[in-house]
């Protein structure tokens, strides 16, 4: 009896364990098929992904793109544009800020970038596939500024497959203020191009160590063209260097980030209030021959009071007496040139003469304020083959001759600049060792901003005025800084 139901529990229990075995055998064969499908859908999805052939499947192609992505996005909201076309074809997303003037120039970027895919591609044969695909980061910066980046790809069909054959990242920073975009000079002391130059070489130099183009010092040398292309960040400012100018092409598009607290000091604290209105009339007031304690300070207050910038071309041996003028002029922001070490007539002598005046001067320059000089004024505006050589500035002359260092007098001062008719985009040359002047801009000041000009440096006239990135080595004479000429 015992045995019988042993028996019987031990068949129930083998039945039980087939039973079992048999759920558990369907089970695998449906996870097996669960899989296949998966794989299958997997599959086509990346093959359907790869590709587009319609306006629907290059909406889906691109909201993959959008999706695949890593971006920031933290001011406003997002605007997506789709323009399906054979053989171009158009997916961008751009930020939407709220204000009114910053969305404007948004647009207009985004169109013109837009606009310039078209006609790069115009030749595109009618069943070429060809898209250009572009997303963005934006950045609450702490500061008054919002920073934004275009990532810009363009993909091209070549054996079903869409291949990337270009990438771009284009920069902006925009006034919150103004609504404006802001170039380098109203967010930089002038001498930020310095700071710049030392922080890459190093970071590259490190990362990128076995990467690097032949030229590579050369794009990262002091000169504000190599330091254009920049976003504020919440945490600093990220310098973007387009592919195989600093490191080898492959890389695509490098980046280097230097925090706020590494900028201390080269960044403006307060960005917007250097806001200038390009379509206002501005000129540029320059000192030569400087610094001398008494007048150079006595021009500062002035223009402190005022809350203007101006430019001091100075002697190198006068920077070397008195270091602490220069000191004051940097905090104040304006711009610091060389005018070359003891004034002689640089085109009578040696080429190694001449580099020695400069090299000299910037020496005592950094050692004063940590920076070089921005632009340079040769000595009675004698240029010469040399100083474009070494200058290592744009070489900038002037306009307006005030003849200050002759008549001594404010009133003649006040005469020359008051007897021309649009002083609009022009260069007045005074000089900051005479009583007479300091005087003379004490009167000066006042009466241009009660006319409405605006007073800027000469690397901001040449920026805003002549839409001109100032060149090292490029002369900048006499009858460049006239509107009507
Ligand atoms: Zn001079």
């Amino acid at each position: 009896m015992t045995e019988t139901n042993a028996e019987r529990r031990r068949e129930a229990r083998e039945a039980k364990y087939r039973k079992k075995k048999k759920i558990h055998k369907i089970l695998a064969t449906v996870l097996i098929l669960v899989c296949v499908a998966a794989a299958i859908t997997a599959t086509a999805a990346l093959l359907s992904s790869d590709t587009y052939k319609d306006e629907d499947s290059f909406q889906e192609y691109a909201s993959e793109y959008f999706k695949e992505v890593d971006e920031e996005k933290n001011v406003g909201s997002t605007q997506e544009v789709i323009h399906f076309g054979a053989p171009l074809s158009v997916a961008m997303e751009y930020p939407v800020t709220g204000h009114k003037t910053m969305d404007a120039y948004i647009k207009g970027i985004v169109e013109d970038l837009e606009t310039q895919f078209q006609n790069d591609n115009k030749k595109a044969a009618k069943d070429d596939k060809v898209a250009m695909l572009m997303d963005y980061d934006t950045y609450k910066t702490g500061r008054e500024a919002v920073g934004m980046v275009l990532t810009q790809e363009k993909r091209k069909e070549v054996k079903r497959r869409m291949e990337t054959i270009d990438s771009q990242v284009y920069a902006y920073n925009f006034s919150t203020e103004t609504g404006r975009p802001l170039t380098a000079i109203q967010i930089f002391n002038p001498g930020y191009k310095t700071v710049c130059s030392k922080y890459m070489n190093e970071f590259f130099t490190d990362k990128y160590k076995d990467q690097l183009v032949k030229d590579y010092e050369k794009k990262l040398s002091d000169s504000e063209e190599n330091f254009n292309n920049f976003v504020l960040t919440e945490n600093g400012v990220r310098f973007y260097f387009d592919p195989g100018t600093v490191v080898e092409e492959e890389e695509g598009v490098v980046s280097a980030e230097i925090s706020y607290k590494d900028l201390e000091g080269t960044i403006r604290e307060e960005i917007a209030v250097r806001a200038i209105d390009p379509d206002k009339p501005m000129v540029a007031l320059t000192f030569d021959d400087g610094p001398f304690p008494r007048t150079s300070n006595r021009i500062l207050d002035c223009l402190e009071q005022y809350g203007v910038v101006a430019t001091f071309f100075e002697l190198g041996q006068n920077v070397a007496a008195y270091p602490d003028v220069i000191k004051r002029e940097a905090e104040l922001g304006m711009e610091i040139g060389s005018h070359s070490w003891s004034h002689p007539n640089l085109k009578e002598l040696s080429a190694k003469k001449v580099k020695r005046q400069i090299d000299k001067t910037n020496k005592a320059l950094e050692k004063a304020c940590g920076q070089k000089a921005t632009v340079f004024r040769p000595p009675y505006g004698n240029n010469c083959k040399a100083v474009e050589k070494y200058a290592n500035a744009p070489i900038v002359l002037w306009s307006v001759d005030t003849l200050d260092w002759k008549s001594r007098k404010a009133k003649s001062v006040m005469k020359v600049v008051k007897g021309v008719k649009n002083l609009d985009g022009r260069v007045i040359l005074m000089h900051s060792i005479y009583d007479s002047s300091a005087e003379a801009v004490e009167k000066m000041v006042p009466w241009l901003l009660k006319k409405g000009y605006q007073l800027v440096t000469v690397s901001e006239l040449l920026e805003y005025k002549y839409n001109e990135t100032p060149q090292n080595g490029k002369f900048y004479g006499y009858g460049y800084f006239y509107i009507d000429k």
